[in-house]
């Protein structure tokens, strides 16, 4: 097992950020229903290298572990073995999350050793659901493609979790219940659940495209209704109680509005794969809502920018900054 860094070996006033995600691509090979990257603009298509991941640990020394995650499908990042492992031989914590489509293509090995959770998106066990939500995904391909993960693990007797991500909607709300079983006999190890949500607010509207309001009502149009009739805390337990019988752990993130509980001010950034600085995982798009970008400043110099500033007093004064309205 690797050495890894804590948030106690950081004493020092102001060690944040300890968690970042780091967007490794911003390109994708399928078109999800419960997704924006659809609405992202040509520009912003591209991958995040190796040089520039380093700059960025270097850069921002108080990091103890980053998810490989953003607004793209990692594994069409070429390099996404090779920088969790580096991550790893920095003693940070590492995560990715996938399609599952390109397992087969990639040097799994290789990743499955650097990395210390892999996400794989699993929306329904049945085919023509599957692809109905995750479109131009081949249901069959990613079955397979997890298996030799699974197998690959067993047979290295690596410590990686594997865990299976789906996103609840109007459509597969009523057939969740059968994921949990069909995770343990692929042999995942954990299940989290997420609502699907809407990654841009209506936020000073002009600077939102068309293509990103189109995104918006398709996303509504999915969205269970899981704010109504305590809906969404049955399902929790329900679905936190099947995953305990069939041995998997759990997570679950709700539809319940964040902001007076969200964790990721004072503790986590997002970094997109060009080096621009947003409040977290729900707001990737920096065309939208940026603080600034880590390849021309460093975050101490950011942090004392007034979007910044203004930012987190939002927060100590328990007051919604304008960019987390609509969260999640
Ligand atoms: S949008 Fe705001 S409230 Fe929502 S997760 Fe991000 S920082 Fe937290």
């Amino acid at each position: 097992m690797p050495e890894y860094k804590t948030q106690n070996s950081n004493q020092e006033e102001g060690a944040y950020p300890y968690h970042a995600h780091i967007e490794p691509t911003t390109l994708c090979n399928l078109k999800c229903r419960s997704c924006n990257n659809e609405g992202l603009a040509s520009q912003r298509r591209g991958h995040l290298t190796p040089a520039n991941l380093r700059k960025l640990i270097e850069g921002n020394r108080f990091l103890t572990d980053v998810s490989l995650i953003g607004l793209g499908e990692s594994l069409l990042n070429p390099e996404i073995a090779g920088m969790a492992l580096y991550l790893k031989e920095e003693g940070i914590r590492a995560r990715t999350c996938t399609n599952g489509m390109n397992l087969h293509k990639i040097d799994l090995e290789k990743l499955l050793g650097g990395i210390d959770e892999l996400v794989i998106s699993f929306d329904a066990n049945e085919k023509s659901l599957f692809q109905r939500l995750r479109r131009g995904a081949d249901f069959e391909k990613i079955v397979k493609n997890i298996k030799m993960a699974v197998e690959i693990k067993r047979a290295g007797n690596l410590s990686v979790t594997l865990s299976f991500q789906t996103v609840i909607s109007k459509e597969n709300i009523d057939t969740l219940a059968y994921i949990p079983p069909f995770a343990r006999e692929l042999g995942m190890d954990k299940m989290r659940f997420s609502a699907a949500v809407q990654y841009n607010p209506d936020y000073k509207s002009a600077s939102i495209n068309e293509d990103y309001r189109k995104i918006r009502k398709r996303i509504q149009s999915v969205q269970a209704p899981l704010r109504d009739d305590k809906l969404e805390i049955r399902l929790r337990d329900q679905l936190k109680s099947i995953c305990g019988k069939n041995g998997l752990e759990f997570s679950f993130s709700g539809s319940s509005p964040r902001f007076r509980e969200c964790w990721w001010p004072g503790k986590g950034i997002f970094i997109t794969y060009d080096g621009f600085v947003t409040p977290c995982c729900m707001r990737m798009d920096p065309t939208v809502f940026n603080f600034g970008n880590l390849f021309e400043n460093p975050f101490d110099e950011i942090k004392r920018g007034e979007l910044f500033k203004s930012f987190m007093d939002s927060f100590k004064n328990n007051l919604c900054p304008d960019i987390c309205k609509e969260c999640p």
